[in-house]
């Protein structure tokens, strides 16, 4: 495991900011990470763990040590007639272990189709699109604890998922390094998920025996690359914000002012409502300052046109919030984790 000092974040941030951090390692394996713990840099330095970097604001350079990590690796580690256990090494990538598992007709992930980043940082927020989240087929997690180098499991249960949530995300935050993901995906009678509009109306004429999950998996490629802006040619972190879970109370106050507000039943009687519509109501799809502002295809992400700049991001992040708050008393949660 090699330190290296100076190194730009550049390629190791979907918004595409031009930051760099002091110091820099890869890490391919567990023994790595606790050569890392070791390390006199380690003990002495702030650090960060970056799978893709997409779902990251960085706002200045790192003064410390940045933890890429890319562990490799898929192993079947259970198997019977109708499912399989897939063991994957943090470092892999979402979107081709979704392809991998397509081609071995393994069903569970194919509305999660492409998601940036890695394997790792998929149970962090619990990854979620098109009706279907990661815990649905999580089984478990390897982790090093990193305050006392210990190597732990982690089941479904104990990871607290919950809406773009773990625990990682919560008290946890900062102090595991995951380094696999175990997975059950069904090779037979997949649960087949085509609830949400977009991929309902997408099959509407279409038998259903003849859907599987090659084209659901199709079908979300499709919608998602008509409206979301590829991180390759815009810089964004997709979702800034979370869909906020409001109370009926103060979604029927919301409703007797604007009767086309999109929502959907949560928990509890609790209403979630699109971030993305408060947000164009608000009047922001498509704004723009300078190198950067919101997409005008989807109000939800904010975009680095190119040379953009972090902390401006932050503070347009902050003027939508206000706006939100002040039109509708809703408060937007940053889904993005901002450095
Ligand atoms: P990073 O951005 O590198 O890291 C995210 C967080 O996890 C950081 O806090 C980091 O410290 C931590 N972390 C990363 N790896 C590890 C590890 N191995 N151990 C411990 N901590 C770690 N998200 C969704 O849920 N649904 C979507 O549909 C979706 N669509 C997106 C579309 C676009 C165009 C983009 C740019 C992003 C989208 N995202 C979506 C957000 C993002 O892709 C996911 O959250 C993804 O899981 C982040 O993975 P990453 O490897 O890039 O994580
Ligand atoms: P959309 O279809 O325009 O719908 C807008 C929002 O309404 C979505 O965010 C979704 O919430 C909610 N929604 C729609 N149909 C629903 C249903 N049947 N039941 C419950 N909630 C419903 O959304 P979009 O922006 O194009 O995104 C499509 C999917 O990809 C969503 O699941 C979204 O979360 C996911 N996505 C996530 C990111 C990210 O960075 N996190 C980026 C792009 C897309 P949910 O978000 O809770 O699903």
């Amino acid at each position: 495991m090699e330190i290296q000092e100076n190194v730009s974040l550049l390629p190791l941030n979907t918004f595409g900011l031009d930051y760099k951090t002091r110091f820099y390692c890869e890490i391919h394996s567990i023994e790595d990470l606790k050569e890392l713990r070791n390390s006199l840099v380690w003990r002495n330095q702030p650090s960060l763990v970056l799978g893709g970097g997409s779902n990251i604001l960085l706002t200045q350079d790192f003064e410390g040590l940045v933890v890429k990590i890319n562990i490799l690796g898929k192993e079947i580690i259970q198997e019977d007639k109708s499912s399989v256990l897939l063991k994957i090494g943090a470092g892999e990538n979402w979107h081709e272990l979704v392809f991998w598992c397509l081609k071995k007709k393994y069903g569970g992930i194919e509305n999660l189709s492409l998601i940036p980043g890695t394997v790792g940082a998929a149970p962090m927020q619990n990854i979620g699109a098109y009706g279907v989240e990661i815990r649905d087929v999580f089984q478990s997690l390897t982790a090093m604890d990193l305050s006392n180098g210990e190597i732990r499991e982690f089941n479904n249960q104990q990871c607290k998922f919950g809406y773009r949530y773990s625990v990682f995300k919560g008290p946890l935050k900062n102090k595991y390094i995951i380094s696999d993901v175990t997975l059950r995906l069904t090779k037979k009678d997949h649960h087949l998920n085509t609830s949400y509009y977009a991929l309902a109306d997408k099959f509407k004429d279409v038998e259903s025996k003849n859907i599987d999950i090659k084209a659901i998996s199709d079908a979300v490629i499709e919608i998602r690359k008509s409206k979301l802006p590829d991180p390759v040619i815009i810089g964004n972190s997709g979702s800034f914000f979370k869909n906020p879970i409001i109370e009926s109370k103060k979604f029927n106050h919301i409703l007797s002012k604007y009767e086309n507000i999109p929502n959907y039943p949560a928990d509890n009687g609790f209403v979630k409502i699109p971030a993305a519509w408060l947000i164009d109501t608000c009047g922001w799809k498509g704004f723009r300052e300078g190198n950067i502002g919101v997409h005008d295809k989807q109000a939800l992400v904010l975009v680095n046109h190119g040379g953009g700049d972090g902390t401006a991001i932050k503070n347009l992040a902050l003027l939508i919030r206000k706006s939100v708050k002040e039109k509708f008393d809703i408060d937007l949660e940053p889904e993005v984790n901002i450095y």
